[in-house]
């Protein structure tokens, strides 16, 4: 019998706490007593909860109340993209977490400047990475992923949630250690696997699609997922929004590595496809997954910045190849150093870049967003 990952219908964020008990039934899970236990929610930027970027904090909240009924001290922890100068702080606060985790009388903080341990991986990327201590000190992560396409990995959910695990720059470098989606992905595998074991609760009562993490569409799915295996859950959600197996390539390399078995699926998983990221034709031949770099640079979307850059910095300080400077009226970026690890794109708070092959068609894009209202200077913190 392979690992259960249960799903129940959740429609609205206000009928999460009704909804949790049963979830977290559906596969008999147990929560501690009198412990620590340590939640991580996305909060990749400093965005509105309902722009559907981050973790929803009703499911943070809920989650919290659950675990404080039981006696046991919570810590909400995160480190955000925007990482520099406070930036995780901001982040929390702006998509509700933080103000969500002392409500439930749980504790948020930023993972930069925690104590940190260093372990080593099994990867074949990562050698050791330096975590905060308290993801090993606690008795159970409670790991809340949010269900949303990525333009580098394809789909995110529980692995990739984990990157933010990894405080402050660290996690500019390695994207520019490996900025190809396999690569990327690779790192990520090579992360889990130096990370304790977790309990998932995924955010699917509205996901995003298209251009995420970041700038995609909301999707409303109306479910909430769970399970104690992260590689289970991360192929059914895949499988949900319209993914084959070998598409996502975590889950193809925890498929690789023997990490991946079969779930048992207990619950409504029935599939609302997702609409994919659009830098890459939305099916790709085996062979083109493994042609990086070259390809990339040819197929691939550049980010552009438009008019409603507010030169708020957060896009310089976390690009790894340095390659975003100051201009006159808005950032400026030198395509000519550009590895496309598009973390300018998720971090930007203010929708202020897209991606596209040329500065035409990302500014033809960028008034048309605008026009609809989809991401202007008012939809932001
Ligand atoms: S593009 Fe402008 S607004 Fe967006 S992150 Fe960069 S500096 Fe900030
Ligand atoms: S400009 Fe953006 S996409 Fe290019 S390397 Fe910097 S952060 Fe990555």
């Amino acid at each position: 019998m392979g690992p259960k990952v249960g799903i129940v219908r959740c429609e609205r964020y206000d009928d999460v706490p009704d909804a949790l008990p049963g979830l977290l039934e559906l596969i008999g899970a147990r929560l501690p007593e009198d412990r620590t236990v340590l939640v991580k929610p996305n909060a990749l930027t400093a965005i509105r909860p309902e722009k559907n970027v981050t973790t929803h904090p009703a499911l943070v909240a809920a989650v919290c109340r659950l675990l404080k009924a039981k006696g046991n001290r919570v810590v909400v922890g995160e480190s955000s993209g925007m990482m520099a100068g406070g930036g995780t702080r901001r982040a929390m606060e702006a998509s509700g977490i933080w103000q969500a985790a002392i409500g439930a009388g749980a504790e948020p903080i930023a993972f930069e400047g925690q104590p940190l341990v260093v372990k080593r991986t099994k990867g074949t990327i990562l050698g050791e990475i330096a975590l905060p201590r308290i993801l090993f000190e606690a008795d159970l992560v409670v790991n809340l992923p949010k269900l949303k396409t990525h333009m580098l990995t394809r789909y995110t959910g529980a692995i990739k949630n984990l990157y933010g695990c990894i405080p402050g720059g660290k996690k500019g470098d390695l994207h520019g250690l490996a900025p190809g989606p396999l690569e990327f992905s690779t790192v990520i595998v090579d992360l889990f696997q130096a990370m304790p074991k977790q309990l998932v609760i995924m955010d699917a009562v509205q996901g995003m699609e298209g251009a995420g993490p970041a700038t995609g569409q909301t999707k409303h799915v109306g479910r909430l997922l769970v399970s104690a295996d992260a590689p289970a859950l991360d192929l059914v959600a895949a499988r949900m929004i319209g993914f084959r197996d070998d598409e996502v390539p975590t889950n193809a390399l925890l498929k690789q590595r023997g990490l991946m078995r079969e779930p048992e699926v207990l619950g409504d998983a029935t599939p609302i496809v997702f609409k994919r990221p659009s830098w890459l034709p939305n099916r790709i031949p085996r062979w083109a997954t493994t042609v990086t770099r070259p390809f990339m640079r040819f197929a691939a979307k550049r980010p552009y910045i438009h008019e409603n850059c507010t030169l708020c910095d957060a896009c310089r300080k976390i690009c790894p190849a340095g390659v975003i400077s100051e201009g006159k009226r808005r950032m400026r970026i030198d395509h000519q150093g550009c590895i496309l690890c598009y973390c300018c794109v998720e971090v930007c708070p203010y929708g202020a870049i897209n991606l596209a092959r040329t500065r035409f068609t990302a500014d033809l894009t960028h008034r048309a967003l605008k026009k609809r209202g989809a991401k202007n200077a008012q939809d932001t913190p």
